[in-house]
């Protein structure tokens, strides 16, 4: 039988899907992958420049981590958080050794989401405080608090929850701020962000929650000054400041963390994705030390089933062992700075469409624009198009909104980005605007 034709009846008939109408369920299937490259049963192959959902760090089918988990599966499959096991252990050392120094606990979660709704939910147990602030162009987690935190349009759909407040973070390129410079835009976006708290009443609110560097809404670096900044405002008003590095965490940005490149220490951090690149769901939070002190004598309100599953534990412990001693992180770093990033600027040199590439290590966006001057974007039919004209060209790309993100494994080579970069040649060459 054609395995790809079955894979699709099956899943049309059978799988509701994530954020979409139902009606135009996906068409593509995927058997079997390595490294940067996935394929389907029937042998097609495809470069994966958006690592799935900008999750998979270490590449397809890593060798160490599938026979980790191969050997925890053998050795013992499930374990309930009460009980002690090793793998666990080992995991949670790992990840607090990558942190900084105020950091010795890990709470395990199932993914993303849950480690911010737990996050929020130790803040406001550490605060007695309710609110939590958090940017409009941010992504979060489909689950209570996390969406609701979540800035985009997801949110408002399912605002059941309380005590959420948004305000603007900076992106200059298209400034709320009426900004022109990276400082100014700093700076304003402060003066808003400090505003906001006092309008709020600092005595009300928990946390500031943000995304490092904001992924899946634009990858906007921060600019100088702006998260040291935010530390301040945290600080001076006893707000626990919550960085989530779901998505820009442990090598995208060519670093462990994405707030090792700023002056900036958090009080919680949240991790998933490139913790163990997905193969098996996990997620969780660092906790600073005077935080997870509050509950050395008092119960923690929280749990689950799977927390610190040991099939996620041991696939973490042989990711990024796999990470350090092959220097993965660091080739991330290198890439994106002599490949991705040159390619891209020529491609803007090239391409009216492109109105700013921007990002750092296997993790850059690139905004598509009707016309460069008014900065107009361009409408999501366009992208939509793109993201055809790329598959049928054997690149897997990852779209949001206008923009095209560049978001290969952290492995990905210099040869493949060469590869990347013809076909995105190609196709923005195209009419697509028209
Ligand atoms: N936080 C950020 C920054 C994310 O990008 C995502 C997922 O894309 C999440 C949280 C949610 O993670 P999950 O989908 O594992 O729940």
């Amino acid at each position: 039988p054609d395995l790809d034709e079955l894979a699709r009846e099956l899943d049309h008939a059978h799988v509701f899907h994530s954020w979409s109408a139902q009606g135009s369920p996906p068409q593509l299937t995927i058997a079997g992958g390595k490294g940067t490259k996935v394929w389907t049963h029937g042998g097609d192959e495809y470069l994966d420049f958006s690592s799935q959902l900008v999750n998979v760090n270490i590449g397809h089918q890593h060798p160490s981590v599938v026979s980790a988990i191969r050997e925890q599966a053998s050795l013992l499959s499930t374990i309930g958080p009460p009980i002690v096991n090793l793998a666990r252990g080992e995991a949670a050392k790992r990840i607090t050794a990558r942190a900084p120094r105020r950091f010795h606990k890990v709470f395990f979660t199932n993914g993303g989401a849950d480690a911010n709704e737990n996050a929020v939910r130790m803040a406001r147990l550490h605060t007695g405080r309710d609110k939590v602030l958090s940017t409009y162009r941010s992504y979060h987690g489909n689950t209570g608090a996390a969406v609701v935190a979540t800035g985009d349009w997801r949110r408002i759909p399912n605002e059941y929850a309380r005590g959420h407040v948004h305000f603007f973070g900076p992106y200059l390129y298209r400034s709320e701020f009426w900004a022109t410079t990276p400082e100014e835009e700093s700076e304003r976006a402060l003066q808003h962000l400090r505003r906001v708290i006092e309008s709020e009443g600092p005595s009300s609110i928990a946390a500031i929650l943000l995304e490092t560097i904001p992924g899946t809404a634009g990858i906007m670096l921060p600019p100088p000054g702006y998260l040291a900044g935010v530390r301040e405002l945290a600080t001076q008003h006893g707000i626990v400041l919550i960085l989530d590095e779901v998505m820009a965490g442990f090598g995208r940005t060519g670093r462990w963390f994405a707030f090792d490149g700023y002056d900036v220490e958090p009080d919680l951090i949240t991790f998933a994705k490139g913790v163990n690149s997905g193969y098996v769901p996990v997620g969780g939070v660092l906790i600073a030390e005077e935080i997870a002190a509050d509950f050395d004598a008092k119960v923690f309100p929280g749990g689950l089933t799977y927390s610190g599953h040991p099939l996620a534990a041991a696939s973490i412990v042989a990711a990024l062992d796999a990470m350090e001693s092959e220097g993965i992180v660091d080739n991330a770093r290198r890439v994106g700075a002599e490949a991705i990033g040159p390619g891209l600027e020529a491609l803007a040199e090239k391409h009216e469409i492109i109105g700013e590439v921007r990002g750092e290590g296997v993790f850059w966006a690139m905004e598509l624009v009707a016309d460069r001057a008014t900065r107009e974007p361009v409408a999501p039919a366009v992208v939509a198009r793109a993201k055809g004209e790329l598959a049928a060209r054997g690149l897997l790309a990852f779209t949001a909104e206008n923009r095209i993100h560049v978001v290969p494994p952290c492995v990905v080579t210099d040869d493949e980005v060469g590869q990347a970069m013809d076909i995105y040649d190609e196709v923005l060459g195209l009419d697509l605007l028209g």
